[in-house]
């Protein structure tokens, strides 16, 4: 049988995605980057191949993408986190009617992409500079609370009161402020809200410079956070489009390219 890869290696998380010869999502992987990423995301893909009985031979092409990806030399081709999402959130919007703003937080970095009616990009912004609206000021924020990730999204919807304003620009500020919240009493539930709305507003600014148009589309790992997710819709006064497995849209776009390439001959 003829399969098709596409791995994400992100500077928090490794994503492995796998396809079949009709662009079906047959299987996929998210493990912690860790330091050594090479290492890392071959054990990724050896696990999910052995999980679905697959050889290495049968994958016929596979395409990295992500932060590291230029450290996976076994790659049959490379190509920017900006394209493979904008690939995977293209194919998967259909199912939605099309959608062509795409927001993607990271563990590290957020995105707003614009694309076309084919999936093309037409424009996008990055910020990398500032941890504050990314997963990592996730992150910081549930270890200071001292909550899994996982539960952020109750206490987002459990507070009593109005959430708190988070004022700090900064995540290391942040975490002084939301340690400082605490010890006035504070509810973690309210402080979790503040810090979703924090991150909400500087997402809207960042989508802003790119223009904000239907269907919006929003991806990586924090998408996991459905207390996030509504904080965005209400920063953006609109639905957002959320896929079953946000996390994972970019290493499914590169692996579709994979199909796509090899199929077309150009692999
Ligand atoms: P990258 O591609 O930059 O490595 P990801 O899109 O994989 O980033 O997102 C990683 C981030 O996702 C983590 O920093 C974390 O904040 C968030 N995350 C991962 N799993 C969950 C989860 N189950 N619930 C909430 N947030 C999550």
């Amino acid at each position: 049988m003829n399969y098709f890869a596409g791995l994400d290696i992100g500077s928090t998380a490794i994503k492995v995605a796998l396809v079949n010869q009709e662009g079906d999502l047959i299987g996929m992987r998210v493990t912690d980057s860790g330091s050594l990423f090479h290492k890392n995301a071959k054990e990724a893909l050896r696990v999910l191949l052995e999980q679905h009985g697959i050889a290495r031979e049968e994958v016929r092409y596979l395409i990295a993408t992500g932060y590291g990806r230029k450290l996976f030399k076994e790659a049959d081709d490379s190509i920017s986190e900006i394209t493979a999402n904008a690939i995977g959130a293209h194919e998967v919007g259909r199912a939605f009617g099309g959608v062509r703003t795409i927001i993607n937080i990271g563990g590290q970095d957020s995105k707003a992409i614009q694309i076309d009616a084919t999936g093309s990009v037409s424009n996008f912004a990055m910020n990398d500079k500032c941890a504050a609206g990314t997963g990592r000021f996730l992150d910081v924020a549930a270890r200071n609370l001292n909550i899994d990730l996982e539960e952020l999204g109750d206490y987002h919807f459990n507070g009593k009161g109005v959430p708190l304003t988070i004022n700090s620009t900064c995540t290391v500020f942040a975490e002084s402020e939301i340690i400082g919240l605490l010890a006035n009493s504070h509810g973690k539930e309210e402080i979790v809200a503040g810090i979703h709305y924090s991150i909400a507003k500087r997402t809207v600014r960042l989508a802003k410079r790119v223009g904000i148009e239907d269907r919006v589309y929003f991806d990586g790992g924090p998408a996991l956070n459905k207390g996030l997710v509504a904080a965005l819709q209400d920063e953006l006064q609109r639905e957002l489009v959320v896929p079953e497995h946000p996390q994972t849209t970019t290493a499914f776009g590169a692996a579709i390219l994979a199909r796509n390439e090899f199929l077309s001959g150009n692999g």
